[in-house]
């Protein structure tokens, strides 16, 4: 099933991140993220997935002062100015209501079918289409039940932060984050957009920003993952409005916020 979301008449842009793998050891990613939220001059963001490299339930927001209450008030903040919308990913699929509810966002299904521009968009984490990776799809089928969502969640906080802390030193993430070498599925691609009815659809995940022509009419967008603590930083925002699509480096983007156009 592919959920639909119709923009409101008045959007003139929206923009799309994702993979941005927030946390509290990667302070200069997290600074970038803070700082695009407030300088943003879109109607709409939209985070595809990996917005966090770890999310251990929503019930860490109510420990005072942790990183995901943080972050709950930074995304609070943005949505006073505009909306936000986040699907999740393969690494931040424990966020619930309670956080959307705190931050302000609404939760998209993976695949949502935005129209937009009187266009339709299909919008993606990216690895329900890895479909190669056999290993990893058995495994997303568990971690996406919600039994076993129920039997991780019972768990106490701190047994489940010392389980993400485990993976989640500067050096073990870098490596974790470089192992998706499964790609994303042509043929399953443009299965999914032909049943949507949309000529794009636009992804995360593989951290391997491209574009591809899957034929004459459809057309695959991947999203760049984020990490400024790298000595050579990487962020990038896809913006979408009446003129079209078009990446803007996070660093162009702060110096001068894109005016609204059409
Ligand atoms: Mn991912």
């Amino acid at each position: 099933a592919i959920q639909h979301l119709a923009a409101p008449d008045h959007w003139r842009s929206i923009e799309l991140i994702s993979d941005l793998h927030l946390q509290p050891e990667l302070p200069h990613t997290v600074a970038s993220w803070q700082r695009y939220l407030q300088a943003s001059t879109a109607d709409a963001i939209f985070m595809l997935g990996d917005l966090f490299e770890a999310w251990v339930g929503d019930d860490a927001l109510n420990e005072p002062g942790s990183f995901e209450a943080e972050c709950a008030q930074t995304l609070r903040q943005a949505r006073a100015k505009r909306s936000l919308f986040f699907m999740h990913g393969n690494r931040d699929f424990l966020i619930g209501a309670q956080f959307a509810q705190r931050s302000g966002m609404q939760l998209l299904s993976d695949p949502t079918c935005l129209e937009f521009t009187g266009q339709r968009w299909l919008l993606s984490h990216g690895d329900a289409l890895c479909v190669d990776d056999t290993d990893y799809q058995r495994f997303r089928a568990v971690a996406r039940s919600p039994a076993w969502q129920q039997q991780i969640l019972a768990q106490p906080l701190a047994q489940r932060r010392q389980l993400a802390g485990s993976i989640r030193n500067e050096s073990e993430a870098r490596k974790m984050r470089e192992v998706i070498t499964a790609d994303v599925d042509s043929a399953a691609t443009l299965e999914w957009l032909q049943r949507a009815n949309a000529p794009t659809l636009i992804h995360g995940h593989t951290h391997r920003p491209a574009t591809h022509a899957l034929d004459a009419t459809h057309q695959r967008v991947v999203l760049t993952d984020w990490d400024t603590d790298l000595p050579t930083p990487r962020a990038e925002v896809l913006r979408i409005d009446a003129q079209g699509m078009q990446r803007i480096a996070l660093d162009a983007y702060l110096a001068q916020p894109p005016a609204p156009r059409g």
